[in-house]
């Protein structure tokens, strides 16, 4: 009963978001782009992930939760601090996806800001007050893809943007801080499937963001193989759609803020 309350209560802030969120920034669809994006981060989503994207001369988004750095769960160990700042310097883009991984539709707006400020903390302290390139406000990534529709306008005063799920591609009016993402899980059938979502902003351009996490050759239902994960990517690659980080994506879409 609680989680059926849960889901429904996170269905209505879809909805909301959908409804209501104000739609400021606009998804050209001259042109299809495409964004890979890692959550939490698994030390997999560096070894294999970011390599493979190197390997065809792309960067990824990394969206780090600190207080997970450098654990170890059953079946996955989590990216070190060193490894975050090995994304920065080979010129991935580090977001963040708050420091304790919450629902943050349930937290308190006293809580929210603490796992903004902690994070962000976290990361100035990991990477040297991020002066690496990127825009003063980093993008985020909802934990669970639980959107807050009553956070909007703390998430937008510390975030260029907010990525959430719901396995559609972004195009035209669209709100930041409901940033659509499509993810890469298992089985990985369905992980290879997702071909056709190159095919279909190829067919009508907007702009897709892949999120994923582990690329282990033992995946978490959250993940997938190193295998799929680069018959993806090339498969991206050959289709002649643009592939940028989201912070580059953005720059075509919405003007840089300062922070
Ligand atoms: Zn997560």
């Amino acid at each position: 009963m609680k989680h059926k309350i849960k889901h429904w209560l996170g269905r209505i802030q879809v909805h909301l978001m959908r409804r209501l969120a104000p739609k400021t920034m606009h998804v050209l669809q001259d042109q299809p782009v495409i964004s890979f994006t890692f959550d939490d981060v698994p030390d997999s989503a560096l070894y294999n992930g970011a390599a493979i994207l190197e390997k065809y001369g792309l960067r990824g988004t990394f969206y780090i939760t600190g207080n997970m750095s450098g654990t170890t769960e059953p079946d996955r160990q989590l990216i070190s601090e060193s490894g975050i700042r090995a994304l920065a310097d080979r010129g991935h883009e580090v977001g963040c996806h708050t420091f304790s991984h919450p629902n943050i539709a349930a937290l308190s707006g006293a809580q929210l800001q603490n796992e903004i400020d902690n994070n962000r903390s976290f990361l100035d302290r990991v990477l040297g007050k991020l002066s690496n390139g990127h825009s003063a406000k980093l993008n985020f990534a909802y934990p669970y893809n639980a959107v807050s529709y009553f956070s909007i306008r703390r998430l937008a005063r510390n975030y260029r943007t907010c990525r959430a799920g719901e396995d559609r591609v972004n195009r035209g009016a669209t709100n930041p801080q409901m940033l659509y993402g499509v993810e890469i899980g298992q089985p990985e059938t369905k992980a290879l499937a997702r071909t056709q979502m190159i095919d279909a902003v190829k067919a009508q351009p907007g702009w897709l963001i892949f999120f994923t996490h582990d690329i282990s050759d033992t995946p978490t239902p959250y993940g997938c193989t190193p295998e799929t994960f680069e018959r993806l990517v090339q498969y991206a690659v050959q289709s002649g759609c643009t592939i940028l980080t989201v912070d580059e994506a953005l720059n075509n879409y919405m003007p840089q803020q300062a922070a």
